[in-house]
């Protein structure tokens, strides 16, 4: 912003209605609103996530067309299994510098969407199962795109967890399973890296557009959270520009060139002329923001960013079975290497919709590995056709070359149009001709690797008895064919570690019964056991659980296990040694979930609060560090509508998966109970009155007399049976009048009093 020019709010109040009405929406699909005479710029927006899509003037009118070549990243399903926050924010630094040589001044990313079902169509512009992971990586690439002066757009806001009916339907959801789960990685990037722009979901949240409500946008967001930045629709998410308006929404996109309403509905006294001011003056403030991004820009290093795309890569693949270490290939031991599947030399690298990039380049598997090993030492057949019309003959040339080969990789994966923004999976299948392939190579070679392509988890249970090694590659950007050649000859390692559950069946997964909803409404019922919070409380079996990956070495935790300091009465600093047993360099992510049974509501059995990464050469120890807050701790009480922490023992668990837990330690939180928290009254529970040392004390003589005169000692089921009841109703069943019953409360509250004022004794 130029020195001289008045601040954003003093230059709205120079603006007509009409001019300030014309801000809160854009001026064609990619631009916001110019208003020359006020000396207010035009400026472009374009998708994201992993990648730039500026679309070219003459774009098709949906936006889903051609545009600019860009750097082709891996789309977040990769990159958060990465688990690495500073490798994400270079991802966005590469992303900012192209976006600002493009002269493009929001970059419409990232998403934070929770994988609810592996069957969401746009699974693979999201990060996990898992809110902590989610924010964590989501914020650093946010702080990545935004060092470059560009601006970023958090979205979808919120509960857009589907594709089906995503423009209609209501997403019905406990305040306690959104606070838990659906929320908490947009509040941690809001807080952490103030997004210039956040972008509301098309869908609506217990009966209300996002686009309309008022306690998301405004309450939540702005008031509780503190968000400083701008509210856009998603593209045609508005449905009543007044209601968007008055809820707290600043830009609608793209326009529906009905800035009228606005106009007409201050007018007519419907709406507060506040709010467009404010619409307006946050419009003007997001352009002083990212005044940089309207000038000349250096050109990006594309070589640099196809490096970093290729680094990337091999960060996110998960490995997830290796018999017999397999892998890593050592190229001078392959006599003929036969590579399987249409997907070595036609990848599948993004998933389809408005982040589809069009790549600067576009590396196949095929190439890399014939430039390693030699045309004459590798044999491609495709396999299977991407269109998926089964052809033995293709199987019959596949079989041949499998049995004359020491070693196999088969490429598998799903084709484009199984999984789109748009909409949803109906099954997470391969496609049945693909398996069949696999099984007939497996025969003829048990030397065969498997590598994927998909966006989202596929059922692996059924076959991969049919593949020794198998490396889950997701999507792996332009780079991918060179990073899954540098990862089957262990250039590199696969660093990636799940950060969504595969289940053994569809069916297991706690959404299958309530996923994708029906009649415009989809109820969330299985509540905050989304992912590994309800596979482990449950134990039940899966496929690969959360955090698992493989590399090519191997880590152990060190004897003692984690060192624990307290901090405060709820937080704690945990750090931990681990130590790489192999003997190649290798990283690992070192999680830390967090146990804590004692609740008056039902708790997963963990939840990740911490991880850090280390990368280790043989033999090397190193420390992972970890920062407790009470949040790591605490629950959303509905009753108190707050983040509450109980008194009581919690356990820190040490692991490299869910279901890898190498060491334990208990920690004893002292609760965080406000002043003015509820107190006990007549119709608390007898159970309540004595879990506080007060109230116990007051009840106890009451409930002594309940014995008094028996014979026998009260039995257990009598005592449980009591234990439920209000006290009130204790105080009647034994003959008290309804006054003894309040003099019982009067006392307690006095008590309470008592002990609360200041001593004014010597
Ligand atoms: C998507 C957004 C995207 C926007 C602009 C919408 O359909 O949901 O993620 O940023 O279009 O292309």
């Amino acid at each position: 912003m130029s020195d001289h020019r008045p601040d954003a709010a003093a230059r709205v109040r120079d603006l007509t209605l009409e001019q300030k009405a014309a801000l809160t929406s854009g001026r064609d699909f990619w631009h916001l609103q110019d208003l020359p005479e006020a000396d207010v710029p035009s400026v472009m927006v374009a998708d994201g996530p992993h990648g730039l899509r500026k679309q070219p003037k003459d774009a098709d009118p949906i936006g889903l067309g051609t545009s600019l070549p860009a750097t082709c990243f891996p789309p977040a399903v990769t990159l958060g299994s990465s688990w690495d926050p500073d490798l994400t924010r270079r991802v966005g630094r590469a992303l900012g510098r192209e976006a600002r040589a493009a002269r493009v001044s929001v970059l419409l990313g990232p998403g934070v969407n929770i994988k609810r079902s592996p069957l969401c169509g746009r699974n693979f512009e999201y990060f996990s199962e898992d809110p902590f992971l989610a924010g964590r990586v989501a914020a650093a690439y946010v702080h990545g795109v935004q060092e470059l002066g560009v601006g970023t757009s958090l979205k979808h806001f919120a509960a857009n967890n589907q594709e089906t009916d995503r423009m209609r339907v209501s997403a019905d959801i406990d305040e306690r399973t959104l606070r838990e789960i659906y929320l908490p990685a947009f509040e941690y990037v809001v807080k952490d890296a103030q997004p210039r722009t956040v972008m509301c979901a098309y869908n609506k949240l217990n009966g209300t557009y996002t686009a309309e409500h008022r306690w998301l946008l405004t309450g939540l967001l702005r008031e509780e959270w503190g968000f400083e930045g701008l509210v856009v629709s998603d593209w045609g998410a508005v449905n009543d520009r007044v209601a968007a308006i008055a809820a707290g929404l600043d830009i609608e996109m793209p326009p529906s060139h009905s800035d009228h309403l606005i106009v007409e509905a201050v007018r007519d006294g419907r709406l507060d002329e506040t709010a467009v001011d404010t619409a307006a003056r946050r419009v003007l403030e997001l352009l002083d923001a990212t005044e940089a991004t309207r000038h000349a820009f250096e050109d990006p290093d594309y070589d640099a960013h196809h490096a970093l795309a290729r680094e990337a890569a091999s960060a996110g693949a998960v490995l997830l079975k290796n018999d017999d270490g397999l892998l890593p290939l050592n190229p001078t031991g392959i006599r003929k290497l036969a590579v399987i599947g249409e997907f070595a030399r036609t990848p599948r690298y993004q998933g389809a919709g408005s982040s589809q990039v069009v790549p600067t380049r576009v590396d196949t598997a095929l190439e890399a590995l014939t430039d390693t090993l030699g045309a004459d030492r590798v044999t491609f057949t495709p396999g299977f056709a991407l269109d998926g019309v089964p052809d033995p003959g293709l199987v019959a040339a596949a079989v041949a070359a499998a049995r004359d080969a020491d070693t196999v990789v088969v490429f598998l994966g799903l084709p484009q149009s199984a999984e789109s923004e748009g909409y949803d999976r109906a099954h997470m299948d391969l496609p049945a001709h693909q398996l069949e392939l696999l099984a007939a190579v497996h025969e003829v070679n048990p030397r065969t690797v498997v590598v994927l392509s998909n966006g989202s988890a596929v059922s692996v249970s059924p076959w991969q008895r049919h593949a020794a090694a198998l490396l889950e590659g997701w999507l792996l950007g332009q780079a991918g064919g060179t990073a899954t050649a540098d990862l089957l000859f262990g250039r590199t390692e696969p660093g990636g570690r799940l950060t969504e559950t595969i289940p053994v069946r569809l069916e297991d997964n706690p959404s299958h019964l309530h996923f994708p909803g029906g009649e415009q409404r989809v109820r969330y019922a299985e509540g905050v056991f989304v992912g590994y919070r309800y596979y482990d409380t449950l134990d039940v079996p899966v496929a690969y659980p959360f955090g698992f990956g493989l590399g090519y070495t191997t880590f152990t935790v060190a004897d003692g296990g984690p060192r624990v300091a307290r901090t405060d009465a709820n937080t704690f600093d945990v750090e931990v040694d681990i130590t790489n047993t192999g003997d190649r360099a290798g990283s690992q992510v070192v999680q830390l979930y967090v146990h804590d049974a004692e609740s008056p509501v039902g708790r997963p059995e963990q939840e990740l609060k911490g991880f850090a990464k280390l990368t280790l050469a043989p033999g090397e120890t190193g420390t992972a560090r970890f920062r407790l807050d009470e949040r790591a701790f605490a629950y959303w009480s509905s009753a108190e509508s707050r983040w509450k922490v109980e008194p009581g023992t919690a356990q820190l668990r040490v692991g490299f998966s869910s279901r890898d837990i190498r060491a334990t330690h208990e920690v004893t939180t002292e609760g965080n109970r406000p002043a003015d928290a509820p107190r006990l009254d007549a119709m608390s529970t007898v159970l309540d009155w004595l879990s506080d040392p007060v109230g116990a004390e007051i009840l106890m003589p009451l409930l002594n007399k309940i014995g008094e005169g028996a014979e026998r000692e009260m039995p257990p089921e009598a005592r449980k049976m009591l234990a439920q009841l209000p006290m009130s109703k204790i105080a009647l069943f034994t003959g008290q009048s309804a006054a003894a019953t309040a003099e019982l409360v009067e006392r307690y509250r006095t008590a309470l009093d008592t002990e609360a004022a200041p001593s004014t004794a010597g």
